[in-house]
């Protein structure tokens, strides 16, 4: 075959020009789910009259520089395709495109994806993007940056050919990807070792999930192969067990064969989704999430977004507040974006700003102030394009877009950028009509102030401050407008009129049930109080703040779980069968108390590391840390502190270990830790960090010394642990930890031999 290796750019051209090349699709297929979840985009060369093998004409291709042209020929067809069924109605399923190394020495593959996902007005959530595994080994700067870009922009990326014995598992924490493919020579199983590729392949997918990857298996072709991984906890398969790649009319034809229900039906029912958007709306208004949601997704089944465009907007949009309301901020942006795409394309600048401005509150919502600042700039671009005009609640929309930027700009300490917004808000609200919104925009006027060192103007400003928090009516922000005020108060020293604001909130509390008002309220309310307690230095008083506190806390914590449970329960309802066992295995893992892994997950983990160790040649540190005089805090301040103090520790320690290992919950106030690829001084900067921040946290310790509560720590670091179980190396983390806690506690030791 000369031909392919000897081509031309120009006779590419031609070839592509006659259609010789053709995107197939491979489904990729949930087992749990039952339902294909994806497809990735394979290349077929069909030249004469025969099918050329793209293990002949990729590699060609790619040495000749001309790769390139091809990929993005391909991924402008599943761009393509993609709005097609978008315009049809039907949900997206993502389609993965393949991106070849040689694709970033020859085009901008940034540009070249960012522009076609505009062009085809497709979300990039529709399209995953392959990259080989090989490509992150050489060339990395530009190819590292070029995924963080596109990872930013909302692609998911996926490491194609993963294992396929390039790098080791050392990439995966280098790399921002979302998913590994598993490459298909994990199952050359042959008869000696089959127990060795078992094992290798589930201490990879464990591995992976460990650090929060998903994973797809490539080449699954027989049910052994398909049980070990079921067996591993891998749900999603690509292979020709289930589906060979097919041409677009096969896949299509697939798709309907399979998702009868998904596939929306014409627009003559469009009034019977308008009742049900109607309806969910007043479900939502009366916080009944569950049944808000079943009715907006019935509505979704009616609703065709090129028929019915303003409608369909409506309807994401609803969607998406009712997921925010429901705390998945995930999930909420997706419709949002969803909605947004429909409104981008039919100009409806109004609803475009609004679906932004969404967006933007899911990631203030979220504390990612950079992203939300991001979305209300598009808000505000969009309240721009309608030149000024006396569209709907013009006036108000451009207030709170401003008052958005201006307090996210204010979050991330940006004053001068925060008063800009301020000023421009300012035009609107001194607007017949709008007074409702002075109090908001005064107050945030005044903590800006504070924080530019404008004190007097504060100051000056707060009676009438005052004035306007207790002389509205109908208060939507009741709860907010009064937090703002209340800290206001406190750092102006005036005190008196913190206990007012304290006061009216808990009158307030009294009128409402507990569920009306839920937890978040309470607990903020007590938090200003025992600032205020601290501040007018009343012990009695601040004792008891801080014994209501903890018991809010417990009581939060308790109830976080039980809605996240509720919301599990949902989509496992939606999903139809899901495998419980799934979720029991989570389960057992876990300590119930501080939602760390427990003892037995430690084993399992360790049990991994173990089997990849050497393979990557890091060293790993195994610590145990404990809480100082934790048995004085129990007798002190009762077993309900304990566990707050318990759940506290673990949490700093998590965040501070999160990127490099795990923590479990070993005894009653001990954690281990396991840091994978460590060496003496990261594990020194480690436990330093874990020794300052919890004594930062400031939690009241009378047996202390310090009266605060501290911890003492041990670590080993070793290279070799092949033949090491985990309970042979803790007797010598134990035995540093004993050391320090035999020296005056509060500090750590590291040995770096099982001597
Ligand atoms: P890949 O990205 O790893 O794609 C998966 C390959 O595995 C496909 O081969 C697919 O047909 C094959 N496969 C899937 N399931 C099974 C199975 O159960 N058993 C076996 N034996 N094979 C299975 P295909 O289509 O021949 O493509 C080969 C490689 O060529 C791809 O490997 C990819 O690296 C490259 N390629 C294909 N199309 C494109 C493209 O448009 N652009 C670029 N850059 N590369 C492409
Ligand atoms: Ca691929
Ligand atoms: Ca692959």
């Amino acid at each position: 075959m000369g031909y392919v290796d000897e081509i031309t750019e120009e006779q590419l051209h031609t070839c592509i020009g006659q259609g010789e090349f053709e995107m197939y699709l491979q489904p990729q297929y949930s087992v749990a789910g039952n339902a294909v979840v994806g497809a990735e985009a394979l290349t077929r060369w069909k030249h004469q009259g025969e099918f050329v093998s793209p293990a002949k004409f990729i590699p060609a291709l790619e040495q000749r520089g001309l790769i390139a042209q091809l990929d993005s020929y391909i991924w402008e067809c599943a761009f393509s395709l993609q709005a097609e069924k978008q315009s049809e109605g039907i949900l997206l399923i993502p389609i993965s495109v393949n991106v070849s190394r040689e694709d970033f020495n020859e085009i901008d593959v940034y540009k070249t994806l960012t522009e076609l996902s505009g062009k085809y007005d497709v979300s990039p959530a529709y399209m995953h993007i392959e990259i080989t595994e090989s490509a992150f080994v050489n060339d990395k700067e530009i190819i590292y940056e070029t995924v963080g870009k596109l990872k930013d922009f909302g692609f998911m990326i996926l490491i194609d050919d993963f294992g396929s014995g390039y790098s080791a598992l050392n990439i995966l924490k280098d790399i921002e990807a979302d998913i590994v493919k598993l490459d298909m020579k994990f199952f050359d199983l042959t008869d000696q070792n089959n127990v060795k590729a078992r094992n290798i392949i589930c201490s990879v997918i464990q591995m992976a999930q460990l650090i929060g990857l998903g994973i797809i298996a490539e080449g699954v072709e027989t049910v052994e192969q398909l049980d070990i991984l079921k067996e591993a906890g891998c749900d999603i398969i690509q292979g020709y067990y289930f589906y060979h790649p097919m041409n677009v009319a096969d896949f299509d034809a697939l798709m309907r064969s399979l998702n009868k229900g998904r596939i929306r039906k014409k627009a003559d029912e469009s009034s019977f989704g308008k009742e049900c958007i109607a309806e969910s709306r007043k479900l939502l208004e009366k916080a009944e999430y569950g049944d808000a949601l079943t009715l907006v997704q019935r509505a979704a089944e009616q609703i065709n977004p090129a028929t019915d465009p303003r409608t369909y907007c409506d309807m994401q949009n609803l969607t998406g507040v009712i997921y925010g309301a429901m705390g998945n901020e995930l999930l909420a942006v997706e419709h949002y974006l969803a909605g947004l795409s429909v409104a981008l394309k039919n100009d409806f600048s109004v609803v475009s700003g609004k679906l932004y401005n969404n967006i933007g509150s899911e990631y203030q919502s979220l504390k990612d102030h950079e992203h939300a600042i991001k979305y209300f700039e598009l808000s505000a671009k969009e309240l721009l394009r309608e030149n000024n005009s006396g569209q709907e609640n013009y006036v108000q929309r451009a207030f709170v877009t401003n008052m958005n930027l201006c307090v996210e700009y204010y979050a991330l300490g940006e004053y001068k950028r925060a008063e800009e917004y301020l000023n421009q808000a300012e035009i609107f609200v001194k607007t017949p009509g709008m007074e409702s919104g002075m109090f908001h925009f005064l107050a945030v006027q005044s903590n800006l102030y504070m924080k530019t060192g404008r004190r007097e103007l504060a100051q000056k400003g707060f009676p009438h401050l005052m004035e306007l928090a207790f002389n509205a009516e109908d208060r939507s922000d009741f709860w907010d407008d009064m937090e703002m005020l209340g800290n206001l108060a406190l750092e102006l020293h005036e005190f008196a009129a913190m206990k007012r604001v304290l006061d009216n909130m808990e009158n307030q509390l009294h009128m409402f049930s507990e569920e009306q008002i839920g937890l978040d309220i309470q607990v903020k309310i007590q938090e200003m109080r025992l600032a205020y307690c601290k501040e007018i230095e009343d012990e009695k008083s601040l004792r008891e703040a801080e014994l209501a506190y903890i018991e809010l806390c417990r009581k939060q914590y308790l109830e976080g779980k039980r809605t996240r449970a509720a919301a599990i329960d949902y989509k496992i309802q939606l999903n139809t069968q899901y495998e419980e066992n799934v979720q029991y295995k989570k389960q057992i893992d876990i300590d119930q108390l501080t939602g760390v892994g427990n003892r037995y997950k430690l084993e399992k983990d360790y049990k991994t590391l173990k089997k990849i160790s050497g393979e990557n040649g890091g060293q790993i540190g195994v610590g145990i840390i404990d809480l100082d005089y934790f048995k004085e805090v129990n007798d002190t301040y009762g077993h309900l502190q304990g566990d707050y103090y318990l759940k506290v520790v673990s949490q700093v320690i998590k965040k501070i270990i999160s990127s490099t290992g795990g923590i479990y919950r070993y005894g009653g106030d001990e954690f281990v830790v396991l840091l994978v690829d460590v060496d003496t001084d990261v594990v020194t900067k480690i436990a330093q960090q874990i020794k300052d921040e919890t004594e930062s946290r400031q939690l009241c310790n009378q047996a202390s010394d310090r009266n605060v509560l501290t911890v003492s720590q041990g670590y080993v670091v070793l290279d070799q642990i092949k033949n090491i179980d985990i309970w042979q190396i803790l007797p010598y983390a134990d035995r540093q930890l004993y050391n320090v806690k035999k020296n005056g506690k509060h500090g750590y030791r590291i040995i770096d031999k099982l001597i």
